[in-house]
């Protein structure tokens, strides 16, 4: 790259592929250097008798033949140019045979895509466009073939051959190689292609779908991790089951296999059968996976299952349509997670995460709508906005049509689009098929629309009239591709509490009595303003708005903080109710950061420490419940709505209030310390799963007051956990704080787990998050230690984007910036997908900098932008 600016892609400018390619067989032949790919390729022209050149995408590799019909093609007849392969000689017929045969260096690609080498054994990314780098082929996911899979390699190198579909053939060859042959059966795009190549050991399990049907699963890890698989097998056929109680829609093949590899880009990807996993999402067990570990393998797996229909069988038109499966599959593994464990905890979190990561992006330079109208790398639209908007955009659909219209409503997608390549369009129109709703201000606004919408409500009390009025005036600010919103059409989901706390029977004004009175009233929002008038109010209620979470907006109110106190204590809502705390923390923290902001010393409302202390009390809730709701917002939520960032005054507001409910509550927070902590053996039930949350919690305030004899609990705990998820906590509460037990643990830690590539990470990441001084020399020294592979995207995961959540990341001295820059611009070097990300995130907050960082962020940035970046980052820095 890149001289000149890199060129954008417009979805306005979607055109079809003038051809079919209804059946691709391919023969991959390892050897010891490279690999040999031979295509063969069955062409249609979808219109006439063609002749007309034929578009491939392809890059780094070199063509060997090329032939049509068995003819092979002069070099007069095709060109070759970095990332194509046009053939011009063309025959005037409706159907020919394309041959190809390239080399490629599978074990020279560091870039995790394509065909690769990860860890031991050899895998593929393909999504979004690294196809091209297997073989030349229309690199785009609305060209679906039927794929024929021949995989040749050395014997004992290789012993596990995979690809996507059934198993059809084995067969040894000279030369101590042998063969493997695979068949899929549906046509499929070619980013649910996938290979696997090495020496694997292997879990089988079998799944009995509702007809009778026998489907073998398979686990497929390094040799000697297998007993690792065991939860693995148990989610996957959890899952399919649940899809297939819930939607009607089972899996059709004969196999499904997950393989877990050690070098991933992403989490793990959807291939038709051929799962593969980043090995963290696969393996565990109560030695070296936390409960956070268990839960994610959960999720991960649910949501690969759930891509099977919501993706691979319907798949997708375009890149700019990617929400369409992702925000479809987070919204399945959100419900499957709510349905299958604790429904306000999965909301409260999945709302952190929009709020912490979604709602930064749609303030930030990059903002986007969930279906963009242009892009330079598709691999830059694997956004929060694309998948976690994405979702609560399909929540917002499943909450104004209902359940059961949703339900309908996809079973008309999927018969409708079962095997062709869909549009977001497709989508709405079967849910407007089903339920009868016109959702064309929803599609238009949020589909097409970047920026979270800002909603302001007051209300009035008619005590004569017995009547309450609720107003909603919406904006939203502008965002690159639009300044002049429209206004959003959403959800809002609304409670009114009386004085007891009890929920009130809800009309509206004009409602009939044949219309049921509900304690929830959902109210459809649709104007820059709009009032609703409940009837039958007898006594002047607290409203509890934006009920679960119903549309992800910025909803504001002048709540008192008595009512916030109320609701925390009260609200049958439980995201509300957790809300309201937060709220409440929002309000006496700002205060607080305006405090020091004046030079003075910060402070805590005696009365949000009282309400923390009733969650303490409260012996109705569930513990998980208060371990979150203990936890007052987060940094960045905190930094989110301040014009200019002070992540100095923030880090000590917040830090004043923690340890002010430590030191009120000292004592209730050690009696819950003491009666979690009682010796009984690991089990993995939710019970004791909530237990361990609120008794680490309560530890790592106790631990904050810095007295002996918590860090002494802290130590004695690490010493006689018998799971993961209790020694991590220690770590984590220990992390910030300066005693010599720190050193000790962590470095008793390492001993014992250094070997442990999984167990190792929180290591990494505990000490990458550390406030205290010296963070980022530890860092560099961590760096050249044998637990961590520069090239491996995981652990730049732990230990660099880790970082960039540390408020030490933004020391006014300017060497955290200097140093992220200089690790992305080396990154960059073998995976841009990587470095674009870390890119985003670490400048994110350029726009809100005080001049001084402002100053030293932009020089990084322009260092970067001198050092020939790749597309995918001069896309994202190119735009700050
Ligand atoms: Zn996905």
């Amino acid at each position: 790259m890149n001289e000149n600016k890199p060129e954008k892609t417009r979805l306005a400018d979607y055109r079809p592929y003038p051809f079919e390619i209804t059946e691709t067989r391919l023969t991959i032949s390892i050897n010891d250097d490279h690999a040999v790919v031979t295509g063969r390729f069955l062409f249609t022209a979808k219109t006439g008798k063609s002749g007309s050149p034929v578009l491939l995408d392809g890059k780094n590799m070199e063509l060997l033949t090329l032939k049509i019909d068995g003819r092979k093609i002069p070099p007069s007849g095709f060109l070759v140019s970095r990332d194509h392969l046009v053939i011009l000689d063309i025959p005037k017929k409706k159907t020919f045979v394309l041959e190809t045969e390239v080399r490629i260096d599978p074990f020279a690609n560091e870039s995790c895509e394509g065909l690769y080498k990860s860890g031991n054994i050899l895998c593929t990314q393909c999504e979004s466009d690294c196809f091209r780098r297997i073989t030349y082929f229309p690199d785009r996911p609305d060209v679906l073939s039927v794929y024929t899979v021949r995989l040749e390699a050395d014997r004992e190198k290789y012993p596990v051959l995979l690809s996507n579909g059934n198993e059809i053939e084995t067969g040894q060859l000279p030369a101590g190689r042998h063969y493997a042959i695979w068949s899929d059966p549906f046509p499929k795009p070619c980013y649910l292609f996938a290979a696997v190549a090495g020496n694997l050991g292997v879990i089988k399990g079998k799944y009995a779908a509702k007809n009778g049907r026998l489907i073998e699963l398979r686990i497929y890890v390094d040799s000697g991790s297998e007993n690792r698989t065991k939860y693995a097998l148990e989610c996957l056929k959890d899952s399919l089951s649940w899809f297939e109680n819930k939607y009607g829609l089972p899996y059709l093949l004969d196999l499904y296999m997950i393989v877990a590899a050690d070098s991933f880009n992403a989490g793990a990807m959807e291939n038709t059968g051929l799962n593969i996993f980043s090995s963290r999402y696969i393996l565990a067990d109560p030695a070296t996976a936390t409960d956070s570990d268990y839960q994610n393998i959960a999720a991960i797996i649910n949501h690969e299952s759930d891509h099977y229909w919501f993706g691979n069988l319907v798949t997708v038109r375009d890149w700019f349509q990617l929400t369409l499966k992702e925000g479809l599959a987070v919204f399945t593994d959100q419900t499957y997670m709510a349905e299958t464990a604790s429904a306000p905890i999965k909301r409260i979190d999945d709302v952190n995460r929009l709020r912490n990561y979604q709602f930064t992006e749609d303030a930030g330079p990059g903002a986007a709508p969930i279906k963009p109208s242009e892009a330079i790398s598709f691999d830059n639209l694997y956004t929060a906005t694309t998948y976690r908007k994405g979702a609560e955009v399909v929540r917002m659909i499943h909450t104004l049509v209902g359940e059961e219209d949703y339900l309908r409503g996809i079973k008309i997608y999927v018969i409708n689009h079962r095997g062709q390549a869909a549009t977001t369009e497709d989508f709405v129109t079967a849910m407007e098929t089903a339920s009868g709703r016109d959702l064309s201000r929803f599609r238009e606004t949020w589909y097409h629309q970047a920026g979270t919408p800002v909603c302001r409500v007051r209300t009035e009390y008619d005590k004569k009239r017995k009547t309450y009025s609720l107003t909603v005036e919406q904006n939203c600010p502008p965002t690159p591709e639009c300044s002049d919103k429209k206004p959003f059409y959403f959800p809002l989901a609304v409670g009114l509490l009386n004085s007891k706390g009890r929920d009130m029977s809800l009309r509206l004004k004009g409602e009939t009595d044949s219309v049921p009175a509900l304690a929830t009233k959902v109210l459809t929002v649709y104007e820059k303003r709009q009032t609703f008038i409940f009837k039958g109010i007898t006594e002047k209620p607290i409203p509890s708005l934006l009920r679960n979470f119903s549309a992800p907006v910025k909803l504001f109110y002048d709540y008192t903080p008595e009512e916030l106190a109320f609701l925390m204590a009260y609200d049958s809502d439980p995201f509300n109710r957790y809300e309201a705390g937060q709220r409440f923390a929002v309000l006496d923290l700002e205060r607080s950061i305006a405090h020091i902001q004046k030079g003075e010393e910060p402070s805590a409302d005696p009365a949000l420490i009282f309400a923390y202390g009733r969650l303490l009390d409260d012996r109705f809730l569930d513990k998980d419940f208060v371990a979150l709701a203990l936890t007052p917002p987060s940094e960045k939520e905190l930094l989110e709505n301040m014009e200019i960032c002070d992540f100095n005054a923030v880090a000590r507001a917040r830090n004043h209030l923690i340890r002010g409910i430590a030191r009120a509550h000292e004592k209730k927070l050690k009696t819950i310390y003491d009666s979690l902590n009682d010796g009984r053996p690991y089990a993995h039930d939710r019970e004791a799963i909530a237990g361990r949350a609120l008794k680490n919690k309560a530890l790592c305030y106790l631990a904050l007051l810095g007295k002996k004899e918590y860090i002494e609990l802290a130590c004695s705990q690490f010493a006689n956990a018998d799971n993961m998820t209790d020694r991590v906590a220690v770590l984590y509460c220990l992390t910030n704080i300066r005693c010599k037990e720190r050193k000790t643990v962590f470095e008793r830690f390492y001993a014992d787990w250094r070997l442990d590539t999984l167990a190792i990470d929180d290591w990494l990441c505990a000490q990458a998050i550390s406030e205290l001084p010296g963070v980022l020399e530890w860092i560099k020294t961590a760096e050249n230690d044998p637990v961590y592979d520069r090239k491996n995207p995981n652990k730049i995961h732990v230990l660099l984007f880790s970082f960039l959540g540390n408020p030490k990341y933004h020391d006014p001295a300017g060497e955290g910036y200097e140093f992220i820059a200089a690790k992305i611009a080396s990154i960059d070097k073998f995976n841009h997908l990587i470095a674009a990300n870390l890119a985003k995130r670490a400048f994110e907050n350029y726009g809100r900098l005080d001049p001084v960082r402002k100053e030293l962020m932009r020089k990084a940035i322009d260092r970067l932008l001198k050092s020939e970046p790749s597309d995918k980052l001069y896309e994202i820095i190119s735009k700050i």
